[in-house]
């Protein structure tokens, strides 16, 4: 199983530093506003909670859910909302937060879908970006692609587990970012 973990991509403490620097960065540009940060889950999960504890000022946290992948490969998105949600996020600014940007479909659909509640406005914050050179073809690259915000680490395009990434329900726990070790 840990035959999984392969070559470690980010150590904890640098993924650390990295999301105390942003969470004081965002809370100056959101200075005298009190913004709701909407994760997306599951993969955020750590992210959310790192970044609110690093936040200094006020702010409320949603979550949405948002799944695409089957193992390791991409398909359509499916997003499920909270109830109610509406009404919390309605007239004040969101910043949807999200593990890994790939294609840019599942930060899209969600961008989309939340400014469709009213909103006063939308923006995004990835920690991590695979460096590519286009979108890859099918299902998942359908949606017009949003440019996150705010972005953590430019990655090596390589399917990556820990920090909150899963493969097959794994490995979200681990503190680290680490690639995927997978046999042939
Ligand atoms: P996108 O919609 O941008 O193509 O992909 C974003 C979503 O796909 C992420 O929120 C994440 O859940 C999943 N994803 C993309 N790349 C990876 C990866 O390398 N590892 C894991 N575990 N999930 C990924
Ligand atoms: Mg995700």
């Amino acid at each position: 199983m840990a035959a999984e973990i392969g070559k470690i991509l980010l150590p904890a403490d640098r993924i650390a530093g990295r999301v105390r620097q942003l969470g004081r960065r965002l809370a100056r540009a959101y200075t005298g506003r009190e913004p709701v940060l909407v994760a997306v889950m599951k993969g955020s999960f750590l992210l959310a909670a790192d970044l609110a504890r690093a936040w200094p000022g006020p702010i409320d946290v949603e979550f949405v859910s948002a799944e695409s992948y089957d193992g390791t490969r991409p398909g359509a998105v499916r997003l499920r909302l909270p109830r109610g949600l509406r009404s919390r996020i309605a007239g004040r600014p969101v910043l949807v937060v999200d593990d890994i940007y790939d294609t840019g479909a599942t930060l899209a659909k969600v961008c989309r879908t939340l400014e469709a509640l009213g909103p006063a406005e939308v923006r995004t914050l990835v920690l991590f970006r695979k460096r590519r050179a286009r979108p890859r073809a099918g299902p998942a690259a359908e949606p017009a692609a949003v440019r996150p915000d705010w972005v953590g680490f430019d990655i090596p395009d390589r399917f990556v587990i820990g920090y909150g990434l899963d493969y097959c329900g794994r490995y979200r726990n681990l503190p680290y970012l680490a690639v995927l070790r997978q046999g042939r």
